[in-house]
């Protein structure tokens, strides 16, 4: 289903900051911050407030049109969500994120720590880091280990 058709299922019009966020992470293979996103929508000619970026943000987060991602800083931006139970992996030199589909994943794993807990498991927040294949080919002579 498109973005457009889950605002619209859900009763939300394709309103101008909605569209241009949306669209904005579609084509960025980098998660961006909401500071991020309003300079870029600022140099393209298209200026949002940063209250219309936040609000845009909020909604599809909710909707699950785009998610949370973290840095290896420990900063959080956005990317454009993907249907489905799914992760994201993301590249430590150049931060490009891409999902995973994450069905059953963590089954093994979730059913040793209630064992050894005592609690029940209801939620998981799983993100994966590593260097992508772009960044593993242009430094290949020059591979740190981190
Ligand atoms: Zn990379
Ligand atoms: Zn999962």
């Amino acid at each position: 289903m498109s973005w457009q058709k889950v605002l619209s299922n859900n009763g939300y019009r394709v309103s101008g900051p909605r569209r241009l966020v949306m669209e904005l992470l579609a084509e960025s293979a980098q998660p961006m911050t909401p500071l991020e996103i309003y300079q870029a929508l600022s140099q393209s000619g298209r200026a949002l407030g940063m209250v219309s970026v936040y609000r845009a943000l909020e909604l599809l987060a909710e909707l699950g049109l785009v998610c949370v991602v973290y840095n290896p800083n420990g900063s959080s931006g956005y990317v454009a969500g993907s249907a489905g139970h799914h992760h994201h992996i993301l590249c430590k030199r150049c931060h490009r994120t891409i999902t995973f589909a994450g069905s059953e994943d963590l089954s093994d794993l979730i059913q040793r720590v209630e064992a050894e807990t005592n609690f029940r498991v209801s939620d998981h927040l799983l993100q994966l880091y590593g260097i992508c294949p772009e960044c593993q080919k242009i430094s290949a002579d020059t591979v740190e280990d981190n």
